[in-house]
């Protein structure tokens, strides 16, 4: 078993990476190369900004290479719930701007001829406890009305037309969910953004960023130093760099990920038939899909870790038994990969980007965020050429958590919370 994301080591390696030190006068510079930056850096380029990009490790080599393979439409959260608290427009608003970023990843992957499996094969969320159903089933009324016209509600008796599991109880299916190869898709959007004249520099952490006259910022890197006149914080779950302020506000939570060697197309498909994306009610539930090739990906937040290899390792173990408790017929299977990674989490599970101090960011997506980071990249291109409107995040109010400095002490904590919860409802 290899300690390395599937995504990761199936993609071609970046060969367009800036050689030599950071110098030099640009318009933008962009921290950090996940999908959120690289995709602000292509929009960017192509409107004729010069843009440096500054990467700490390798491009997508953090969340953006590390996680699910999910490309799903609308938000996670319970439209409902949402809509109590920020009133049913502006919860259904965020929940279409979801919808348009997998748009927006469809028309990106086509005009840029980024082979990467992209596949509309829909998604579905599983009941994994019979109550839950009833739940699903209610939930299905509102979202079809405002958000969902196409929702197909799967009967209990039915779940196995689904998925070839005893372990769930009905479930829904949203037919627009997307899945695809996220290392490709990554080092695809890499390439056309330094195609069209971005400077992609890897293995250069920013680790001082300081306010000019004249020219705004000064970038800081162990490579070397850069000027620029506007500066995109796109650093996820970062732990490292001057950001202090966005650190009080993300919480970053280990998620980990198994993927089997290739199964036959009768194992494959008597898993998942329909080869959706799915995902489950539970609070500490999990994740899972098939490649074209027929491994099953199946990921969740087996402990509450943060990633390294001895903790993926760990996590692998405990994700393998809840694999083969729900998938009996796997049983002898090889796990060929094992990871994990560091989601960047805020209190409501909603991404932030904006403006603060002259500098803009855009992150938080919490878990959700393969389609939003690819169309937030490119609204902030826009929102940073002066058109604020265009950021269906603006106005979101955006508290540090309590207690949280840095380091995310209260983790084991909330999850004995999310298991009580999930062992009780
Ligand atoms: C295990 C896991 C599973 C997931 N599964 C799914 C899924 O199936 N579907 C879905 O929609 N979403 C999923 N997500 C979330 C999704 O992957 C992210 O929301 C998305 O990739 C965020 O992209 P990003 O560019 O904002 O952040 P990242 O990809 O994390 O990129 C941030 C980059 O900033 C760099 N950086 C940080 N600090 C500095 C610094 N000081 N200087 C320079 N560079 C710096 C980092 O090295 C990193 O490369 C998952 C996330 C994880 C971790």
């Amino acid at each position: 078993m290899k300690l390395e994301p599937y995504w990761l080591a199936t993609a071609p390696k970046f060969g367009a990476a800036a050689s030599g030190p950071v110098s030099g006068k640009v318009d933008v510079a962009i921290v950090g190369g996940g999908f959120t930056g690289l995709s602000a850096a292509l929009a960017l380029a192509k409107s004729g900004a010069s843009v440096a990009v500054l990467e700490a490790g390798r491009v997508v080599g953090e969340a953006s290479g590390r996680n699910g393979g999910h490309c799903n439409n609308g938000l996670a959260h319970d439209l409902g719930g949402l809509a109590q608290t920020l009133g049913l427009e502006r919860a259904s608003a965020l929940y279409r701007a979801f919808d348009v970023a997998v748009d927006q990843v469809e028309v990106l992957i086509a005009r840029e001829a980024i082979d990467c499996d992209f596949r509309r094969t829909g998604k579905i969320k599983l009941a994994a406890k019979p109550g839950h159903f009833a739940k699903l089933e209610k939930s299905a009324e509102l979202l079809r009305r405002e958000v969902e016209p196409d929702l197909v509600v799967v009967q209990p008796r039915d779940t196995r037309s689904e998925i070839g599991s005893d372990g769930f109880y009905g479930g829904l299916v949203f037919p627009r969910g997307a899945h695809m190869h996220m290392g490709r898709f990554g080092v695809g959007l890499a390439e056309a953004a330094a195609r069209a004249g971005a400077a992609i520099h890897e293995n250069a952490a920013v680790t001082g960023l300081h306010r000019l006259s004249g020219y705004a910022h000064r970038v800081v890197t162990p490579r070397g130093e850069l000027e620029a006149k506007q500066v995109l914080l796109a650093t996820g779950a970062s732990r490292q760099g001057p950001f202090a302020w966005l650190r009080r506000r993300i919480v970053p939570v280990g998620s980990f990920i198994i993927a089997t060697e290739p199964l036959s197309e009768n194992l494959a498909g008597s898993i998942m038939p329909t080869r959706r994306t799915a995902t489950t009610t539970k609070n500490i539930g999990n994740y899972f899909r098939l490649t074209p090739d027929n491994r099953l990906i199946f990921g969740g937040r087996a402990r509450f870790a943060l990633s390294s290899p001895t903790s993926d390792a760990k996590s692998g173990a405990i994700l393998q038994a809840r694999m083969l408790e729900l998938f009996p017929q796997l049983a002898g299977t090889r796990i060929d990969y094992c990871w994990g990674g560091l989601v960047d989490m805020t209190s409501d599970r909603l991404p932030r980007a904006g403006e603060r101090d002259g500098i803009f960011y855009s992150l938080g997506y919490s878990g959700h965020g393969t389609q939003m980071s690819v169309h937030m990249g490119q609204i902030m291109a826009r929102v940073m050429g002066g058109d604020t409107a265009a950021n269906p995040l603006a106005g979101l109010d955006w508290p540090a958590v309590p207690g949280h400095f840095g380091p995310p002490w209260f983790l084991p904590f909330v999850g004995a919370y999310y298991r009580y919860q999930d062992w009780r409802h």
